[in-house]
Formats: C-alpha cells, structure tokens, sequence
C-alpha cells in the first residue's frame, strides 16, 4: 500500500476533531504521489462529501476548466483541502479544525514533496502567507527553498464574484512559467534557505 493510501486510511478513521461527526465520507484527496503540482482548496462540500473525493462540485468543473488553460487534466495534479471533513452547511473551517488537521495535510505535502503548491482562497493562503489579503497577494509566488507557494483565488470565489474570473485565469496562465522558472534556479542555485519573492512578472 502506498504512504497516501496508508494516510487516506487514517484519515477516513480520524475523530480528532468534530467534522468527524457530521461527515458522510472523509475527502482526503487525490492524485499522483509523485505529482509536481498540488492545490490545496478549503474544505469538502457537499458533493465531496457524498462522493470522497476533493473538487468535483461546481467549484471543481471550473478547476477543472482552469487547469485545461495550461493543458493540465485534474490526474496530473494532486488536489486536496485544508480540512478533510465537510464543514456544516459549508460553513468555513475553525481554527480548531485546521489545526486538528494540520498532520495530515503536513504528511500529504511531505509525501509528494511538490514543486509547486497552489492554495486556492483564504484558508490554505494563511498557512503560507500569515495574516495576508488574497486580493492583494493573489498571484505573486513565494519560494521557499526549491517550493514555490502560489496563493490563487477560490474558483468557488470567481463563480460568485465574476471580476475575480479574470484574475484567476491570469494567475492560473502563469504557472508554466513558474515552473520553468523554478527549474533555472535549481540549476543555479540548488540550496537556498530564505523566503523570496519571485521578480517573475
Ligand atoms: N471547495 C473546496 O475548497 N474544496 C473542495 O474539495 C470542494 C470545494
């Protein structure tokens, strides 16, 4: 059994915090172990919650839609959220919640070690970008080392708020070059320890 199997597991069995109880199935996520980019969203809504699995609502066919803007299909990238459990009538994830669920997410990311973590909306922004605003930060990567953290619109946000549709699709075009980006300065520089703000754009 692989590791993300192993934690999936755990996670379909977990009762650390109350989401537990309201839960149809745990969504613990989804994609290839090795995957080189891996978005990180809010929490399972309704249709994850009946189904297991992260993003396949209405917020999901959009990302869905995003990820076809840069010829990526949602089996090349590993999806998952912040809390694994549906928050009651979707509501947003406590602090409690987030932080009962922390190892999992911790362990997932230790597992696939992406090169690239996108966070979509303000949830999964906050562990990378502490006390940020999404609408002013959106779009401006952050490398740590040889990850770089991309935080990126909620599509759920954009299908609401139509003038956020455009600065998602900008931001979601960029990651190409983010990426190709990343692979010049691990030529050069293969170890570097302090945040940096990329001067890609
Ligand atoms: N919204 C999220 O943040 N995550 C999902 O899995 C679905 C909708």
């Amino acid at each position: 059994m692989s590791k993300l199997d192993h934690l999936a597991g755990e996670i379909k069995s977990c009762q650390l915090c109350i989401l537990s109880q309201g839960r149809a199935n745990a969504v613990p996520g989804e994609g290839p172990e090795d995957a080189d980019i891996m978005f990180i969203g809010e929490g399972p809504g309704f249709h994850e919650d009946r189904q297991g699995r992260p993003f396949v609502g209405a917020a999901g066919n959009y990302l869905e839609e995003l990820l076809g803007k840069i010829d990526l299909s949602r089996q090349e990238v590993y999806i998952t959220n912040v809390v694994k459990c549906r928050p009651p009538g979707n509501r947003d994830p406590q602090p409690a919640e987030i932080e009962a669920c922390r190892p999992y997410l911790d362990q997932q990311i230790d597992t696939i070690r992406p090169r690239l973590i996108v966070t979509l909306g303000r949830f999964s922004m906050q562990r990378y970008f502490p006390g940020a605003s999404i609408s002013r930060i959106h779009g401006q990567p952050k490398r740590v080392g040889n990850v770089i953290y991309y935080p990126m619109f909620h599509p759920a946000a954009a299908l609401h708020q139509p003038r956020w549709r455009n600065l998602l699709e900008e931001d979601i075009l960029k990651i190409p070059d983010l990426l190709a980006k990343l692979d010049d300065i691990e030529e050069a520089e293969p170890e570097i320890p302090q945040a940096e703000q990329l001067s890609l754009f």
